[in-house]
């Protein structure tokens, strides 16, 4: 349970003064829901209001204050019209407009011949100066509470700055005193500020440099966030290590079996990522391993010998896809396999109902089911196993640290195999999977011929038409990408379905539409007539990232490519290019372009490697955008920035394995105050690791 001292930062916004329900709404769609996310919700810049030159020399567009005596209103005669002031001071005349005005609250906050201090931004209108809405109104004497650094921070429609600042100081007045938990001779070394100071001072900027990632208050929140997330991760680690697992060792033969039947022998690195496993499975500790290989390099084959290793030692092995379509696929093309060695195989997915299910559920309870492939649906509670071994997850970026530390706080004691083909940049490793060992698929099986990828502007459609027209013909098939960055944004979805019409009228019937909306039966219909070759052209919004795969696919049409990340973009792409023939890869993008834009596009041209796609998109934009951090599997980071705070990470690696060797439960006086941090951060399935021992 979270500790009491945290209590007050994971309360709701609404429960701060001055924050009821609808500009509570409006301030959760920019920050959060909860107190906590209101201190995390940094100031990016600041507003200067120290400036205050003489009237007549007010420069236009520029923030500054004045101190003026109001000398006449001007009501409007018709309420299209502004309500002006007229002010002045020793220096000239100011004009205050105000549209919408309440006359007497203006008479109140202005009242001619008083003297106050205005604050806003300068216009310059037929040779007068003005401000239109001026930010602040005060007296001489209140004038001194005046904020003459003013943060500012990201807003959402609707969401005006004043309400916004004054829930984030109302957050800040109830944020607790926190214990110390970085060690001190660090926090000296570095001179950075306590919790409390630093989350304050973070709030209240004292110039641009205070705003940047280097400034000692972001540091020193951004290394909190990355302790946290480290220190979760090694006490993650240290749980698998010392939860007791079986010793799995198969005889060999039905793998044996098994590879004399493949049309093509292992790669080296699918080989020793094999035996890695393998050697891994036979040890008594249990495994929790990571395939990490760039789409294509193979791993479906790989982890499906692990399993059949699983089944020769008298187990059973399951795998977890994220979709419905890619579970069968891998059924497809396990089953071919496996029924050579009379190994049974069967698909437990959302669609697996009724008695088919019934049936199901007792083969495997009974061991007549030795490898089952499905979807999240197999880890509902009536699903039991006779004799499970090995769990291999599909993870393909859906999967992230979380997720695994829940899975492992369930309980589930098995071996674990996770294949993914996000390419996570080495700096990122240990952020998501420094809790796993990692076995890599270093090569691309051989024969594969690299996809020629092309980057072109929408202009030139025309072209593109004639040439996936020359593509069909002799033999292949097309993917059609329409960027769909929001499931939930209809304009996306619109442009994918123009699409689909505009290629109807050129292709006929052999154009098919899948998205994210449709119903799982259709979107699998249509992907199976493409996969069989009833479609040619297969349109989509990203939903093919984890789609099928179809070797005859030898065109890939990216839109409004500059909107995607670039290890997407490669993922995409993996999709041609999987047989013999010559595949291409069309990145379509909408006019002008930026020069990073085009850099960006360009990487892809030059380099088909994973990992160098994502070392420079990382470079080029900063990880949070790198893939959408949301499907990366990467962890969401609120303060931290990588790679800036690279160097952060590694100091936070090693200080979380030496906290846990020199404080192995967190008792002491900074382990509690560590468990605190692990609460602030959410870390909570890790504490819960603690406990179990
Ligand atoms: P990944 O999941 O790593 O993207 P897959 O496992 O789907 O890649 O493999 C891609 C394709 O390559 C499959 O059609 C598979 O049969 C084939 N393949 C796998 N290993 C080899 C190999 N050593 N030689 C030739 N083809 C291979
Ligand atoms: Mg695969």
């Amino acid at each position: 349970m979270r500790p009491e001292i945290l209590f007050p930062v994971f309360t709701p916004i609404t429960s701060l003064k001055g924050v009821g329900p609808r500009i509570g709404g409006l301030i959760e769609n920019a920050a959060g829901s909860r107190t906590i996310d209101l201190l995390w919700h940094l100031p990016n810049a600041i507003i200067d209001r120290k400036f205050s030159p003489k009237l007549l020399d007010a420069p236009a567009g520029v923030i500054a204050t004045f101190t003026v005596r109001a000398t006449k209103h001007e009501v409007p005669r018709h309420n299209r019209q502004p309500y002006k002031i007229y002010c002045e001071n020793d220096d000239g005349v100011l004009t205050l407009v105000f549209f919408h005005a309440q006359k007497d609250y203006l008479e109140k906050q202005l009242p001619p011949g008083e003297v106050r201090v205005v604050s806003g931004r300068v216009e310059h209108y037929h040779g007068q100066i003005q401000i239109t809405h001026p930010d602040h109104i005060t007296t001489i004497e209140e004038s001194q509470d005046l904020p003459l650094l003013e943060p500012v921070y990201r807003l959402t429609t609707g969401l005006t700055p004043k309400p916004l600042s004054k829930a984030i100081a109302a957050a800040l007045a109830h944020t607790p005193k926190l214990p110390e938990w970085i060690d001190s001779a660090f926090l000296k070394k570095n001179r950075w500020p306590s919790w409390n100071e630093a989350i304050r001072s973070a709030h209240a900027p004292s110039s641009t440099r205070s705003l940047e990632p280097s400034a000692p208050a972001r540091q020193r929140l951004a290394y909190d966030e990355l302790l946290a997330n480290q220190l979760a991760i090694a006490l993650l680690r240290r749980h698998i290590r010392q939860t007791t697992g079986r010793s799995i060792t198969g005889n060999n033969q039905l793998r044996q079996k098994i590879l004399s039947q493949l049309p093509f022998s292992l790669t080296e690195s699918q080989t020793r990522a094999l035996d890695e496993i393998i050697k891994n499975m036979s040890a008594e500790t249990r495994m929790l391993r990571l395939l990490h290989g760039d789409v294509g390099s193979g791993k479906t084959v790989v982890a499906f010998l692990a399993m059949v290793n699983a089944v020769e030692a008298g187990g059973q092995a399951s795998l977890m896809a994220p979709t419905e379509v890619l579970a069968r696929q891998h059924l497809a093309t396990i089953q071919t396999l496996a029924q050579s060695a009379g190994i049974s195989c069967a698909a437990l997915t959302g669609r697996t109902k009724g008695k088919a299910r019934a049936n199901l559920l007792a083969d495997l309870k009974a061991g007549q089911i030795s490898i089952l492939v499905g979807t999240h649906a197999m880890f509902q509670s009536d699903v039991s196993f006779a004799n499970l071994a090995l769990t291999v997850i599909d993870e393909q970026h859906k999967f992230g640290v979380h997720q695994r530390l829940n899975l492992q706080a369930k309980g589930h004691g098995v071996d674990l195999l996770v294949m993914t083909a996000t390419p996570i940049p080495r700096t990122l490793m240990m952020t998501s999977y420094g809790d796993m060992d990692v076995s890599r698929l270093t090569e691309k099986p051989a024969g594969r011929q690299l996809v020629n990828t092309v980057v072109l502007p929408i202009e030139r459609f025309g072209d593109v038409v004639i040439a996936i027209k020359r593509g069909i013909t002799s033999g292949g098939r097309v993917y059609w990408v329409c960027p769909l960055v929001d499931e939930s944004r209809s304009v996306d979805l619109a442009a994918a379905e123009e699409r689909f019409a505009t290629l109807e009228t050129y292709f006929g019937s052999r154009v098919g539409l899948v998205h994210g909306r449709l119903n799982e039966a259709k979107r699998d219909s249509t992907m199976s007539d493409f996969a069989n070759g009833q479609l040619d052209i297969l349109v989509a919004t990203t939903v093919i990232e984890v789609g099928v795969d179809v070797p005859e696919a030898t065109i890939m049409v990216i839109e409004q490519a500059e909107r995607f990340g670039l290890a997407q973009l490669h993922q995409l792409r993996g999709r041609v290019g999987r047989s013999d023939k010559p595949s291409s890869c069309l990145l379509l993008y909408a006019t002008p372009l930026t020069k990073t834009a085009r850099a960006r596009l360009n990487i892809l041209r030059e380099t088909d490697d994973g990992f160098q796609i994502a070392e420079e998109d990382l470079r080029l934009r900063g990880a949070g955008e790198l893939l959408g951090t949301r499907q990366s599997g990467l962890p969401n980071f609120h303060l931290a920035e990588l790679p800036i705070h690279g160097e952060l990470l590694a100091a936070a690696e090693d200080d979380a394995k030496l906290i846990l060797t020199q404080d192995e439960a967190l008792e002491g006086q900074r382990g509690e105050a560590l468990r605190t941090l692990l609460y602030l951060f959410e870390r909570d399935a890790a504490i819960s690791l603690l406990r179990s021992g």
